[in-house]
């Protein structure tokens, strides 16, 4: 199982709290960033990239929502990365890190869309823009909306 938060793996559910989130991370959060966490948590079922759900109907829609991470390569990671491609195939020290920042500025969409009582958001969608050499940004965005199952 992996941590929602930290990213990292553990062999089992013992070490997870509330919301797939590990106890060090959980510890860690205020009572509110919990609640918010748990709300967010909520909603990562309710995305979709299409711009419905199935079996729902949008009765609400709040505009725009998005989670932006900017983020910088360490030269350590850019040293074992360059390595990496040397021998070929999936370069894992840069797919983590970008696995990583998406779902960073996919938990911050969240957690907006959240805050603005959504209780879905559609029409997902990341970019990724790079700022300065080795500095990239990452944006995650989609639409806050309301949704009721169809009767
Ligand atoms: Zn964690």
């Amino acid at each position: 199982m992996v941590c929602r938060k930290c990213a990292k793996e553990f062999p089992s559910e013992y070490y997870f709290k509330a919301g797939g989130l590990c106890a060090q991370c959980y510890e860690e959060m205020t009572p509110d960033e919990r609640q918010r966490f748990a709300r967010a948590s909520g909603l990562q079922r309710m995305t979709t990239t299409a711009f419905e759900l199935p079996g729902h109907t949008v009765v609400e829609c709040f505009g725009v929502v998005r989670g932006i991470v900017v983020r910088s390569r360490s030269l350590f990671g850019t040293i074992g990365g360059a390595l990496q491609t040397v021998v070929g195939g999936n370069i894992t020290l840069f797919s983590e890190l970008c696995e990583r920042t998406r779902s960073d500025a996919s938990e911050m969409m969240l957690q907006h869309a959240a805050e603005m009582g959504a209780n879905a958001v559609v029409g997902v969608r990341y970019d990724a823009t790079e700022i300065m050499d080795g500095v990239s940004e990452v944006l995650c965005y989609g639409t806050a909306v309301v949704v009721r199952p169809k009767a």
